[in-house]
């Protein structure tokens, strides 16, 4: 599934196609995957895509109905485009006018057009961009909880954008083991983790993100990220530091690659409990 770095990508690329463009027609097939597709066949139409962002793990493209206007904020519009695992939105040339696609073979993607305070509304459900996060926020967003971290980097209303392959990735480069809870975190690890994280999304994006299974830009190239991996699909082989085997294990439903020797399990504190505990009991039976 595209994140952060393979969004930004295809984002990019469409900002340099297809904005500044004005929507003459749209033409939709299966419709499954879109939240409301009468209004987008009826809002769309006529309108200019007046820039392509990307937004977490979203593609927002931002239109305007006059281009002429300034719009205020109140009647902004957008279509919200999420690739889901196969999506591919990309222009086709060979055509006058020129067609923007969106193809989907599994549909697991999403499609919505929004406005105003809906618009709004919809974007305040998620949380804070990663490469934009200050440490601070990025601190209390993950130790006011005590779900596990790579949990807590793939939730979507913690921190936009993130997915399995950055969260590993990340937690690799930082020494995290994911299992860790969040609340358990150091203040120097959240600071590492953060930094990690962002080094690792820009030279992705930079890279034009990973292709792991059949992900393309806008301009149907493949990206070179994968072969930077350290973690991430590597089970069973040698780990970059240290050279021990990466292992697989399976956190919030999802695999999760980690070095069992650079990344420690967090057990230590469990044990830390237990003995306490003793402690406590030996000395109920002095008293
Ligand atoms: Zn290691």
């Amino acid at each position: 599934m595209p994140e952060l770095p393979e969004v930004e990508t295809v984002a990019r690329g469409l900002q340099i196609s297809v904005a500044g463009r004005r929507i003459v027609s749209v033409t939709l097939r299966k419709t499954d995957f879109m939240d409301d597709p009468d209004t987008i066949e009826r809002e769309v139409p006529g309108t200019q895509i007046a820039r392509v962002e990307r937004f977490g793990k979203f593609m927002l493209l931002r239109l305007v109905r006059d281009r002429a206007a300034s719009e205020p904020e109140a009647s902004s519009k957008a279509l919200l485009v999420h690739l889901g695992m196969t999506g591919n939105l990309a222009p086709h040339f060979a055509e006058q006018p020129r067609e923007l696609r969106y193809t989907d073979a599994r549909r697991f993607g999403r499609m919505a057009y929004l406005a105003g305070e809906t618009l709004a509304a919809e974007l305040l459900r998620f949380g804070a961009d990663p490469l934009e996060v200050t440490a601070e926020e990025f601190a209390k967003r993950i130790e006011s909880s005590r779900a596990r971290i790579k949990a807590l980097l793939l939730d979507q209303t913690v921190l936009r954008g993130v997915g399995n392959i950055y969260a590993d990735e990340s937690l690799w480069s930082a020494g995290i083991h994911p299992a860790k809870s969040g609340a358990k975190l150091k203040r120097k690890e959240l600071a590492r983790l953060r930094q990690a994280l962002q080094k690792i999304l820009r030279k992705a994006i930079q890279m034009r993100g990973s292709s792991i299974s059949d992900f393309v830009d806008a301009e149907g190239q493949p990206g070179d990220y994968q072969q930077h991996h350290r973690a991430y699909g590597r089970e069973g082989k040698k780990c970059f530091r240290c050279g021990r085997a990466i292992k697989r294990i399976i956190i919030a439903g999802r695999s999760s690659y980690f070095c069992p020797a650079c990344q420690r399990a967090p057990h230590r504190e469990g044990r830390i409990r237990k003995s306490t505990k003793r402690k406590g009991r030996a000395r109920t039976s002095k008293r």
